[in-house]
């Protein structure tokens, strides 16, 4: 496997792996479940996850509840197929990006510290892009392991048009109050340990939206899953406590 990984490139890998992925969701395939990503229908979504979360990934397109949640967000609330938007997708998921990379309407840019998928390769705490270029910005996953929560959030903030909207995802544990960050774990071993990951700098507790606000944005929670019924949250495959945080820039910048 490793040796696969060194010889073939990035783009060859990548195409073989959505073979192999389309003939699992061949295998699949049914009328139970529905994922408005790939557009496919299949017998269920699989479990994922460390601690096996049930109904999550999707056979075909291997994308999971919340970029599912996201997708419907962006085109019944943001009308992103038919919106013309300067978009930057940060940690670019690559079927979101393929999805969007195809919309005639969007000047859309995808940055990655490291991925080669992304277009460019950019650092979050000092962005390459001048004050207020994009109209909506895309950060999913991704701000729990930046080192530099407020350099980042400041950079996103200032990138953002007046009028722009951030959409953040996170992983939330809801029994912390707080925010934990251990700021003597510097090691990825040590961060292991204190935060669950070895490249996770912080577990975001109930104050998520809280620390965004504080950087100069106004911050509303929106449980998106929660404007469809239970059977339909089960069709699609949407997570009920997953939350979209909707950040625009409040006028008078940090309190
Ligand atoms: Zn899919």
């Amino acid at each position: 496997m490793f040796l696969l990984k060194a010889l073939l490139p990035v783009q060859t890998r990548l195409r073989l792996r959505s073979y192999s992925w389309w003939a699992r969701g061949w295998f699949y395939r049914g009328k139970e479940v529905y994922c408005p990503l790939c557009q496919g229908s299949f017998q269920k979504f699989l479990a994922f996850g460390v601690e096996k979360r049930p109904h999550a990934l999707c056979p075909k397109c291997h994308t999971l509840e919340r970029h599912r949640l996201l997708w419907l967000y962006l085109q019944e609330q943001v009308q992103i197929e038919h919106q013309p938007l300067a978009v930057l997708h940060m940690a670019p998921e690559p079927v979101l990006q393929e999805k969007l990379k195809r919309l005639p309407n969007l000047q859309y840019r995808s940055a990655d510290l490291t991925s080669p998928l992304a277009m460019d390769q950019v650092d979050i705490q000092a962005l390459p892009y001048p004050d207020a270029s994009f109209d909506l910005i895309l950060c999913s996953h991704v701000l729990a392991h930046v080192p530099d929560e407020t350099k980042a959030l400041q950079e996103l903030r200032r990138v953002l048009t007046p009028q722009g909207k951030l959409l953040l995802q996170a992983r939330i544990f809801t029994d912390l109050p707080l925010t934990l960050e251990e700021a003597q774990a510097t090691t990825p071993q040590q961060r292991l340990q204190a935060h669950g990951q070895a490249d996770r700098f912080r577990k975001y507790g109930l104050d998520f939206a809280h620390r965004v606000s504080a950087q100069g944005f106004s911050v509303e929670s929106v449980e998106y899953a929660k404007t469809r019924t239970p059977q339909e949250q089960r069709h699609l495959g949407l997570a009920q406590q997953e939350i979209i945080f909707v950040a625009t820039p409040s006028p008078h910048g940090a309190p």
